[in-house]
């Protein structure tokens, strides 16, 4: 009797530390899922374009003390001074100015809804152009992004960067379009598209040392964001003619293949756009190409990032299929366009059984493309099976961050078990080399067999320590656990 009572009081406590470790965040408060979320290890960020991280007030910092002038008319950053014509004021002014200031970081954001009578969707790609800091502000804005995982408590990140851009489009502009993909290829290396890595290589290094100035990485005052392992994905920009888009893509594939920094590749630019749709099965041709669809290097699209208001009905029919079985992605940003695609439940369960993962970006679609984190395809997404991870997209023009993603998708109907998946899925999903710790991502019940019954530990031991030390995914979900395990712990 008395190893009963035992057991059932042993029973009663590990059920007590079982709720007490699965939060009800449909119950908390807005002020409670708020701080939830920004202290909960959300693991990683897989959808984030550097050039729209930033938030406007650091943009207008840095302008400041660059000299840079403001467009006034556009309201809009533009180059070194003297600014001398009509439209042109100092940064400096503008920035002193409570009026101007507040009118600028309106239109390097979407905080002012329907800001100069633009549609969310024109307002949000738009201000790409008009808060442009990069390449000359890359250190600081991937400092800042970094900064601003750790202090969410988040330290893995794939951030997307358009290295060269203008050099291997401008190669692609004089090689031109031969006809197909495989003879502009060729056209392109012929030309020497491929001896521009070291310039990217280059950039890379100028870029990461910069930003760990920025954060005094290695002094005693070493910033947060130096703890955050950051690996780049080399997006590009599917708007102009074909034989441009192709020489980025080339360039991407050389890119990824020499630098190990550099872990996939991205097309991006609004997906509605004209050259997007009416070139958008060519580059997915492109890209089956250039990576042996996706067996060379890791593959990520935006597709699907329409809806029926943006694009015509036969677009809306095909994108995140033709992303996944003719350019062979392994991840689809956004994909709110599945649920209307032909054969949709079909295609959902194809992406169930390869592990295709959705980035899912609550607050850029409400943004963007007005669907609300209510209505999002995330909750249909779970109960298909596909995996997903939340992330920011371009948190700096949101006025967002990470933890905001998070705390709208209990909106979506999120529990706490599906946000844990969210987070461990940024990481297992990542394009991080290496065997991970679970055999089964996306449920994570199992773990490999060298990590059995260790997952959480304070360190691994036996042939699980091996694998933490020669593989960079499985180091990344081991801190990640340890995160985990600490935040449940504290509750
Ligand atoms: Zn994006």
């Amino acid at each position: 009797m008395k190893r009963f009572l035992a057991a059932l009081v042993g029973a009663l406590v590990a059920a007590g530390a079982a709720a007490a470790a699965t939060p009800d965040l449909a119950k908390m408060s807005p002020a409670e899922l708020a701080a939830f979320m920004t202290a909960f290890p959300k693991g990683g960020e897989l959808h984030n374009h550097l050039g729209g991280g930033t938030p406007a007030e650091d943009i207008l910092t840095w302008a400041v003390e660059d000299g840079l002038c403001v467009d006034m008319v556009e309201l809009a950053i533009r180059g070194a001074g003297p600014c001398t014509a009509d439209n042109l004021k100092p940064a400096a002014a503008v920035a002193g100015d409570e009026a101007l200031r507040s009118a600028l970081i309106d239109s390097l954001t979407v905080r002012h809804p329907g800001f100069r009578d633009r549609s969310g969707h024109d307002q949000f790609f738009s201000a790409f152009a008009r808060r442009s800091v990069l390449p000359r502000r890359g250190g600081d804005a991937l400092a800042e992004t970094l900064d601003g995982l750790a202090r969410q408590n988040t330290f893995y990140a794939e951030l997307m960067v358009s290295p060269q851009v203008g050099t291997s489009r401008g190669l692609g502009a004089r090689v031109g379009w031969r006809g197909d993909p495989a003879a502009t290829r060729a056209a392109l290396s012929e030309a020497g598209l491929e001896k521009l890595v070291p310039a990217v290589s280059a950039d890379t290094d100028a870029l990461e040392a910069r930003a760990r100035q920025v954060m005094k990485c290695g002094a005693p005052a070493a910033h947060g964001g130096c703890q955050v392992t950051v690996r780049f994905l080399f997006q590009a920009l599917r708007q102009g003619p074909p034989e441009q888009t192709m020489a980025q893509l080339q360039l991407a594939v050389a890119v990824i293949q020499a630098d190990k920094r550099w872990v996939g590749l991205q097309l991006v630019a609004p997906e509605d756009s004209y050259d997007a749709t009416r070139y958008y099965d060519l580059h997915m041709h492109m890209v089956d190409l250039l990576t042996d669809h996706g067996r060379k290097v890791p593959v990520a699209l935006h597709a699907g990032e329409v809806t029926l208001k943006l694009v015509a009905p036969a677009e809306v029919s095909h994108r995140v299929r033709d992303a996944v079985e003719i350019a062979g992605a392994r991840r689809i940003g956004h994909g709110t366009d599945l649920p209307l695609e032909t054969g949709a439940a079909q295609l959902a369960a194809e992406m169930a059984a390869k592990g295709v993962l959705v980035e899912v970006n609550l607050l850029s679609n409400q943004a963007i493309l007005e669907i609300d984190p209510k209505d999002h395809p995330y909750a249909w997404l779970r109960k298909m099976g596909v995996p997903a991870s939340l992330s920011t997209d371009d948190a700096g023009i949101s006025r967002s961050e990470l933890a905001g993603d998070y705390a709208a998708a209990v909106r979506n109907g999120a529990t706490y078990d599906d946000l844990k998946t969210s987070a461990r899925n940024a990481i297992a999903f990542s394009f991080l080399p290496g065997e991970g710790l679970w055999a089964d991502p996306n449920s994570y019940r199992r773990p490999v067999a060298a990590c059995a019954g260790q997952i959480g530990a304070e360190t691994p031991h036996g042939a699980c320590a091996e694998l933490v030390a020669r593989s960079d995914k499985a180091r990344e979900q081991w801190r990640h656990e340890r995160l985990l395990k600490a935040f449940e712990a504290a509750r």
